[in-house]
């Protein structure tokens, strides 16, 4: 497996953090940050926040996401958002099966399927969220847990919608907890996800598939997370909020 074939991807999650004019201020100041990085650059917003967000980041290197969207393009859903919405108003990214979202909203694996198979008919490309629960990880099913909401979430996906596809592996127990998995654990459930990308569709599509880590990385954490071989960027929370951890992270990235 080749590292240098994958571009790593630094996504921030901002959650529900953040004013418009809150975003304003935390985008501008991360502009300069990040302007020089080898990596892409992503800061997931909530909706309110999209439009601040794409007229702050115009002309940078720094990428706007969406936070989740809907399966149907309109309709009768009341607080819900369309990919046709966000397509229009520009946005490119969105991440989907956030633990969040599947703890708190009742996200399934089909529900996740489905917003998935959405922003990709959209032509967005998605952050798809996986990862297991303190349990599963304690009855050692974590393998088959990632895989099956892999298999889940990808079914009907083509080999070449995959460059539009990046996977975020988040154990949940380490979401928000500042428990962060070891080095290792982060890369052993990675290089599990690649090798099953491998099965499912070709060593050639694996090789190329970007799979994040996300889970309380924070600009101490980040260089020895980013640094093993199928770690290929972060979705980071809390630390995204903090413009100068998050420019951290970034340049770790760009190693
Ligand atoms: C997340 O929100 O996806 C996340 C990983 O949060 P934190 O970094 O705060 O654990």
């Amino acid at each position: 497996m080749n590292k240098e074939l994958r571009k790593a991807v630094i996504a921030g999650n901002w959650k529900m953090n953040k004013t418009p004019l809150e975003t304003a201020e935390l985008i501008n100041e991360l502009k300069p940050l990040v302007k020089d990085a080898d990596c892409d650059v992503v800061v997931c917003v909530p909706y309110v926040d999209l439009q601040t967000a794409l007229y702050c980041a115009e002309n940078t290197n720094i990428k706007v996401a969406a936070q989740n969207c809907h399966w149907e393009t309109s309709g009768a859903y009341t607080g819900e958002i369309s990919t046709t919405m966000l397509k229009e108003m520009g946005v490119e990214y969105v991440v989907t099966g956030h633990s969040e979202r599947r703890t708190y909203f009742g996200d399934t694996d089909i529900t996740v399927q489905k917003r998935t198979r959405a922003a990709l008919d959209a032509g967005m490309t998605v952050i798809l969220c996986i990862g297991e629960y303190l349990e599963q990880r304690e009855q050692n099913i974590t393998f088959e847990v990632v895989s099956m909401q892999t298999k889940i979430a990808l079914e009907g996906v083509k080999e070449e919608e995959l460059d539009r596809v990046i996977i975020a592996y988040e154990p949940v127990w380490a979401i928000g907890t500042g428990k962060t998995a070891t080095a290792e654990q982060a890369n052993e459930v990675n290089k599990f996800i690649r090798e099953l990308i491998a099965e499912l569709y070709s060593p050639e599509a694996a090789d190329k598939f970007v799979v994040q880590y996300g889970g309380s990385m924070n600009a101490q954490n980040a260089e020895e997370l980013l640094a093993q071989p199928d770690v290929d960027g972060g979705l980071i929370g809390g630390a995204s909020l903090k413009v100068a951890d998050f420019a951290t992270i970034v340049k770790a990235a760009s190693k």
